[in-house]
């Protein structure tokens, strides 16, 4: 026999008999709670987190067993407990720890004598929950982060991620930092300020990277061809970056043939330039400072796709020589956070210190980006209607 489920009245339940299920709940609430067995609580479908795991690669749980003093935790002074490095990987159902003597066999701290080890290691979630305050201060020997440095620098502001990671790692990890500050051990309840999931980036048949259907792009494979910065440069071009895209191998070709078009840019001789004159620099400036601030504000919104876009745009601007140099310094700065290895060596080859990624992103003035205007007044019948102001064309 089994227990029914559903909704119905209730039965061979003494004075619940009669109810709907749902009275019945509340009937039987509030005898538990008269007579002082118990009360109504909200539970947010919290489970109990079972963090022992049958694995090598995790933080051994520090306990020892001891048959006369029984399991005891490892003293602070012995801590941390370190993973042996002569486990064996074999297929036994049973931490790979089981079969370390070195590591199973220790002193019991309670008695002297011998005792054995935990060899379960702990759900990786406990480490991730908190890695980034430790990353902070990895050496760090009195607690598991430097309290000042953590003050400058947490909480996190932005985190990026795919959205997988919501409903395990960034419950864990909040609920680790809510606990820390219970513990007053940090002072701020939320971890992560602000959170953007990148897309998934498709196979060039549109459908999920699968095995099955032999649509798997090997990055590796298009980095060792392509070189690492145009698979970025793609990887960022392809689409809005919460929404991802297909993989496209003409879409690299093409990026490829950009980044080939920056690179003789960059390495052109400024003094063998054709010059068309000055009368347009302030035309170029405009456009130099527009681009600079749109990239800027890209970058700061994660549209990376406009933002090189835009470079792709400033890229092609005819460019008089007494700008060049200024021009390409900046093309340069704006491309360093994607495309990193060719702009430090084009950075280096222009003569300019070490390095590229240790400059500031280039500023620029509102002023100079600010689009010549003139006043159109719109007449009837020999009346002001209106005045507009309207952008100069360059043709
Ligand atoms: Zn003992």
């Amino acid at each position: 026999m089994e227990a029914y489920l559903g909704d119905g009245f209730m039965t061979s339940s003494g004075p619940y008999d009669g109810m709907t299920n749902e009275e019945g709940v509340e009937a039987i609430s509030d005898d538990v709670e008269k007579h002082g067995w118990g009360k109504r609580a909200v539970s947010y479908r919290i489970r109990d987190w079972l963090i022992s795991r049958q694995r090598y690669w995790g933080t051994p749980i520090p306990m020892i067993y001891c048959e006369s003093c029984g399991v005891l935790p490892v003293r602070e002074e012995d801590l941390p407990v370190l993973l042996p490095s002569d486990a064996e990987f074999k297929p036994t159902g049973e931490s790979p720890l089981v079969a370390s003597a070195d590591f199973v066999n220790t002193t019991c701290h309670g008695c002297g004598g011998p005792a054995k080890r935990e060899t379960d290691t702990m759900d990786t979630f406990m480490d991730s929950s908190w890695y980034m305050m430790r990353y902070l201060s990895p050496h760090f020997s009195d607690g598991p982060v430097d309290p000042e440095v953590a003050k400058a620098w947490l909480p996190v502001d932005q985190y990026t991620g795919g959205a997988e990671h919501a409903v395990m790692h960034l419950l864990y990890s909040r609920f680790f930092i809510k606990a820390l500050y219970d513990m007053g051990m940090v002072d701020f309840e939320e971890p992560f300020l602000r959170l953007f999931n990148q897309g998934v980036i498709l196979g060039q048949d549109h459908e999920k990277m699968s095995k099955s259907r032999g649509n798997v792009v090997n990055p590796d494979d298009v980095v060792g061809v392509m070189g690492a910065d145009a698979v970025r440069c793609f990887l960022m071009f392809i689409g809005p970056w919460d929404h991802g895209g297909p993989w496209s191998g003409e879409g690299i070709n093409g990026i490829a043939r950009w980044l080939n078009r920056v690179w003789d840019i960059a390495t052109r001789d400024a003094a063998a330039l054709d010059g068309s004159g000055g009368s347009a620099s302030r035309e170029t400036r405009r456009m130099l400072h527009q681009t600079v601030r749109k990239c800027y504000g890209d970058l700061d919104r994660f549209k990376f796709n406009t933002a090189i876009a835009s470079m792709m745009v400033w890229s092609d601007q005819s460019v008089e020589p007494e700008l060049w140099s200024e021009c390409v310094e900046k093309l340069l700065l704006m491309l360093a956070p994607m495309a990193p290895h060719m702009t430090e060596e084009l950075w280096e080859r222009s003569g300019r210190g070490y390095s590229i990624h240790q400059q500031d992103f280039p500023g620029w003035d509102d002023d100079l980006a600010a689009d010549e205007v003139f006043t159109l007044v719109v007449q009837v019948n020999g009346k002001v209607r209106d005045k507009l102001e309207v952008p100069v064309w360059h043709s």
